[in-house]
C-alpha cells in the first residue's frame, strides 16, 4: 500500500463516504478487505462445483443448481437495488488476479477492436440460451463446468492481457451487474478534483504496486526541494482493472466495486459515495453514447421477458408449432436438434431482432414527429433514451429470479443438511425437504406486479425527462413513441407472470 509521509488537508466530502464509516471503511480499504467478501464466495463455489461433480443428479438436492439458480440470482438483484455491484466485489475468479498480472506483465492490451460490449452481448445471450437449452438449473454437473469454465477464462485473460478484460469486456454475469448497478445507490467518486489535478502518480488507475519501493513527489517547494512524497512498493495494489480513472467516473458502467483505486490512492481521496437511486440515468453525460452500450441495455430489458417466457407453458405450444411448420419433426430431427433449432430461433427473435427492430422504429419515429432527424443522428437518439430500459429490465428480472428466490428461500438448508450428511457430518440433523418459501402465490403476483408496474413509471420519468431535455417544447411528442413501447413491454410482462411459471430447483417442481 501506499505510505503516505505528508498529511494531507482533509475536506468534508460532498456526499456521505462509505469508507469513511467507522468500522465497515477501514475494513473495504484495508489491503485486503476484498478478500473478506471473497473467500466466502470462493469457498461456495468450490463446494457447488464439488457438490455438482459428485453430489445428487437430482437438481433439487444438490447445491451446484439450487445455490445458483435459486439463490445466487434472487440476492444479486436485491445487493444491486440497495447496495450495488457486491456481487463483483466478492467475485472469487479473480483471487488468482494478482498472479495472473504478473504473468501478464509483458502482455498486451486487449485487441482495440474488442474493446465494447459486443461480446459481451454474445456472452450474455449465450448463457441464457444454453441455460434454456442445456437446462443447467436441472443439471448439477453442467452447472459445475460452467463455473470451472469461469475460473479458467477469468485466468487465461488476465494472464494475457494487462488490463482485466475478462471482467470488463466477456463476463455476462459482471455485465449484467454493470447495467442495473446504475440504478443503485452508491458510486465511486473523488472527494475533491483539485488534489487529482495534482496528484503525479495517479495510482487510482495505475496502482501503487512497484517490485521495489519507489519515492513519488507529489509537491515541491518554492526552494525546489520535495514537501510532500510517498512511497509505491511491494505492498502496494494494482490500479482500477477496468481502466477507470476516479476523478472521472460518471457511472457505475464497468465498476466492479473491488476498490483498489480507494486502496491505491495516496491521498484518500477516492470515496464509495452515496448517491441518489438511479442518479446516473437522469443525466446527459453519464454514458458514452454507443451501438453496443445501447442495445446491452435495451436487448437485456427484452431478454428479461424471453427468459421469463421461457418458463411458462406457452412456450412450449410455440416450441412445438414452430417444430411442425418448419417442417422439423416431419424430417426426423431428433429431439435435442428440433429443440435447439426452435430456440435458437425463440432466443433470436425475441431477444436480438425485436428489440432491435422496435428500437430503431421507435427512435425514427421520434426523431421524425420531433424534426430532429437532421440535428440527433439514430445512434444518438438510441443511445440518449437507453438509460430509460433500466427500471423496466430490471422489474422483469426482478419479478423472475425473485420469484425463485422467494419461493425456495429455505431449500438451500435441506440441501447443505444433506450435503454435509453424505460426508458423515450429521451435526445439522437430517434434511427436512418439506422447507421451501413463501408458497402463497398470490404474495408473490403481488410482488412482481409492484416490481413490473414500478419499473414502468421509472422508465417513464427517466424517459421524460430525457424528452424534455432534448425536445423542450415538443418532450411530450417525443416521450409519446417510447412510453407505448413501454407500455407494451409492460403488459407483456404482465400477461407472463400472470401465468403459472415452472418451480425450478425446488422439490415442488423435481
Ligand atoms: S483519485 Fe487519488 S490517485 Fe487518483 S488521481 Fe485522484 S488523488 Fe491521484
Ligand atoms: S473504479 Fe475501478 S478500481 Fe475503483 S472500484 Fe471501480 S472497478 Fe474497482
Amino acid at each position: 500500500m501506499a505510505t503516505q509521509t505528508h498529511t494531507d488537508r482533509y475536506r468534508p466530502p460532498a456526499a456521505p463516504d462509505v469508507l469513511r464509516l467507522p468500522l465497515i471503511g477501514r475494513l473495504l480499504k484495508a489491503r485486503r478487505g476484498r478478500l473478506i467478501l471473497q473467500i466466502p464466495f470462493l469457498i461456495a463455489a468450490l463446494l457447488l462445483v464439488y457438490d455438482g461433480f459428485t453430489g445428487p443428479a437430482l437438481a433439487s438436492q444438490n447445491l451446484a443448481t439450487v445455490a445458483p439458480w435459486v439463490h445466487y440470482r434472487g440476492l444479486v438483484i436485491v445487493a444491486l437495488l440497495f447496495v450495488g455491484n457486491l456481487v463483483c466485489m466478492g467475485c472469487p475468479f479473480t483471487i488468482p488476479r494478482t498472479l495472473a498480472k504478473r504473468l501478464s506483465l509483458r502482455g498486451g492490451r486487449w485487441p482495440r477492436v474488442l474493446r465494447n460490449k459486443w461480446i459481451a452481448i454474445g456472452s450474455l445471450f449465450g448463457l441464457f440460451f444454453v441455460y434454456e437449452w442445456l437446462d443447467l438449473w436441472a443439471s448439477p454437473a453442467l452447472t459445475a463446468w460452467v463455473i470451472v469454465a469461469y475460473f479458467v477464462t477469468a485466468f487465461v485473460l488476465e494472464a494475457l492481457f494487462t488490463e482485466s478484460p475478462f471482467c470488463k469486456y466477456v463476463c455476462p454475469l459482471g455485465t449484467f451487474n454493470y447495467v442495473y448497478s446504475t440504478a443503485a445507490p452508491l458510486q465511486i467518486g473523488v472527494h475533491d478534483r483539485e488534489v487529482c489535478r495534482t496528484c503525479v502518480g495517479k495510482e487510482c488507475i495505475n496502482g501503487s504496486y512497484a517490485a521495489q519501493p519507489v519515492i513519488k513527489i507529489d509537491a515541491i517547494g518554492g526552494d525546489g526541494a520535495p514537501t510532500q512524497t510517498h512511497t509505491n512498493g511491494p505492498d502496494g495494489v494494482l490500479g482500477c482493472g477496468t481502466l477507470l480513472y476516479a476523478p472521472q467516473v460518471k457511472s457505475n458502467l464497468d465498476c466492479t466495486f473491488c476498490l483498489d483505486c480507494a486502496r491505491a490512492c495516496p491521498h484518500d481521496n477516492v470515496g464509495l459515495l452515496a448517491r441518489r437511486p438511479g442518479a446516473e440515468l437522469l443525466r446527459p453525460d453519464s454514458w458514452p453514447r454507443r451501438w453496443d452500450l445501447a442495445f446491452l441495455v435495451i436487448g437485456l430489458a427484452f431478454m428479461g421477458l424471453i427468459n421469463a417466457f421461457g418458463m411458462v407453458p406457452p412456450v412450449y405450444s410455440l416450441m412445438q408449432s414452430l417444430a411442425d411448420s418448419l417442417g422439423l419433426t416431419a424430417a426426423g430431427l431428433d429431439d435435442a436438434t428440433i429443440e435447439f433449432v426452435v430456440l435458437v430461433l425463440i432466443f433470436g427473435i425475441g431477444g436480438l431482432l425485436i428489440p432491435a427492430v422496435l428500437t430503431l422504429l421507435t427512435a425514427q419515429i421520434v426523431r421524425r414527429l420531433t424534426r430532429t432527424v437532421k440535428r440527433d443522428s439514430l445512434r444518438a437518439t438510441v443511445a440518449a433514451f437507453a438509460p430509460a430500459f433500466i427500471p423496466l429490465g430490471l422489474g422483469f428480472w426482478a419479478a423472475h429470479y425473485g420469484f425463485h428466490f422467494l419461493i425456495g428461500v429455505w431449500t438451500i438448508v435441506p440441501v447443505f443438511q444433506n450435503f454435509l450428511l453424505d460426508h458423515g457430518i450429521s451435526v445439522l440433523g437430517a434434511p427436512n425437504w418439506t422447507l421451501t418459501g413463501i408458497t402463497d402465490m398470490q404474495i408473490i403476483g403481488l410482488l412482481q406486479t409492484v416490481a413490473l408496474i414500478g419499473g414502468f413509471a421509472g422508465s417513464l420519468v427517466i424517459a421524460q425527462t430525457i424528452a424534455l431535455r432534448l425536445y423542450r417544447r415538443d418532450g411530450l411528442i417525443g416521450l409519446l413513441p417510447w412510453a407505448v413501447l413501454f407500455l407494451a413491454m409492460m403488459a407483456v410482462g404482465l400477461w407472463i407472470f400472470s401465468l403459472p411459471m415452472e418451480m425450478r430447483g425446488t422439490v415442488l417442481f423435481d
